[in-house]
């Protein structure tokens, strides 16, 4: 059907779409359908969608796709969608306030036009706030949960909850809450010292032509696809074991950057991508001994 189509309950005020192409929603540009898709008007219609989920519903939360695969068989689910470009972050009681929705790099613009620092990286990393919050997103020396203050998460009952940093257990590009129920983010609190809002334009420009210099951008990717190991790059590794141009379908590892999996024409299927991930992965260990472990997030059915 691919379109969105009216909700059945009158005081729902979002977008429901059936069958809808992930490929629309992911960086890689690849990948199957969602069998739901909920774009919220606000977060009290996210609140009540959620509670009119059924328990068994798997739920997926995205913001701009940008660490994101789904398998060609799609997601059996639902996939609720948080960004929306009419969001910018805000100042509250002397804090940046951002719901889940805003793009990461508003935050870092934001703070320093409000001469505050800290936030610079965060101009480089193409996804939402509550992207960055769910993978501790970081680069060049900064990691999102360094600057978070608290977050605001909701539950499957629509209830708001006002999180605390020690209520998470906070590692590299993971971060998981210390209780049973699942919840989600919806918005962070990020605490940043003052600065120099000039040195801070400064940081963000240099921190981008760096990307520019080294990584595919302009090409459909999903920036690194395997965690850094202890001590060393993952890119280091996959160039080492010759495996920079390796491909499969349309898919292939970067020449820029051999820890990205580029879909330089967007035909490339997500069974495509997946399999050079393996090869990758199979490969290194080969070669190096080192397992290198995926830091993008995998969901779905094989077709
Ligand atoms: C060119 C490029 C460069 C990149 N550079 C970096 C980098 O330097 N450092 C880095 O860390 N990453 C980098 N990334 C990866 C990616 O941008 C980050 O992981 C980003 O934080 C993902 O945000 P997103 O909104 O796109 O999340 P998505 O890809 O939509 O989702 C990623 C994961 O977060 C979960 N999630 C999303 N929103 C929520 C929410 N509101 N509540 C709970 N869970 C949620 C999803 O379920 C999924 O598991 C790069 C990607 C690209 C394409």
């Amino acid at each position: 059907m691919n379109m969105a189509e009216p909700l059945n309950f009158t005081q729902l005020r979002g977008e429901l779409r059936r069958d809808e192409p992930m490929s629309r929603h992911v960086s890689w540009r690849a990948g199957g359908q969602a069998d739901r898709f909920y774009v919220p008007a606000d977060l009290a219609d996210l609140a009540e969608f959620l509670k009119q989920q059924e328990e068994k519903t798997e739920i997926l939360f995205i913001g701009l796709g940008s660490n994101l695969l789904v398998r060609d068989g799609g997601f059996r689910g639902t996939v609720i969608a948080l960004h929306a470009a009419r969001l910018h972050p805000e100042m509250r009681d002397g804090l940046v306030y951002a719901q889940a929705g805003v793009a990461a790099p508003k935050v870092a613009r934001f703070a320093a036009l409000h001469r505050l620092a800290g936030a610079e990286f965060l101009a480089g990393i193409p996804g939402t706030v509550g992207g960055a919050l769910a993978m501790n997103a970081g680069c060049y020396g900064g990691e999102t949960w360094q600057i978070v203050e608290r977050v605001e998460t909701i539950d499957r009952s629509g209830s708001i909850n006002q999180r605390k940093r020690a209520e998470f257990e906070v590692g590299y590009r993971h971060c998981r809450l210390n209780a049973p129920q699942e919840e989600w983010f919806v918005a962070a609190h990020f605490k940043l010292p003052p600065g120099d809002g000039e040195a801070s334009r400064s940081r963000i420009k240099e921190l981008l032509a760096r990307r520019i210099a080294t990584q595919p951008l302009q090409l459909p990717n999903a920036g690194s696809v395997f965690r850094n190991p202890p001590g060393d790059h993952a890119a280091r590794l996959i160039e080492a074991c010759g495996l920079k141009g390796l491909e499969r379908g349309g898919a292939r590892v970067s020449e820029k950057h051999a820890n990205f999996i580029v879909n330089p024409q967007g035909k490339a299927s997500a069974a495509d991508i997946e399999f050079l991930i393996e090869s990758v992965r199979q490969k290194v260990k080969e070669g190096t001994g080192t397992e290198l472990i995926p830091e993008v997030r995998i969901v779905g059915e094989a077709r």
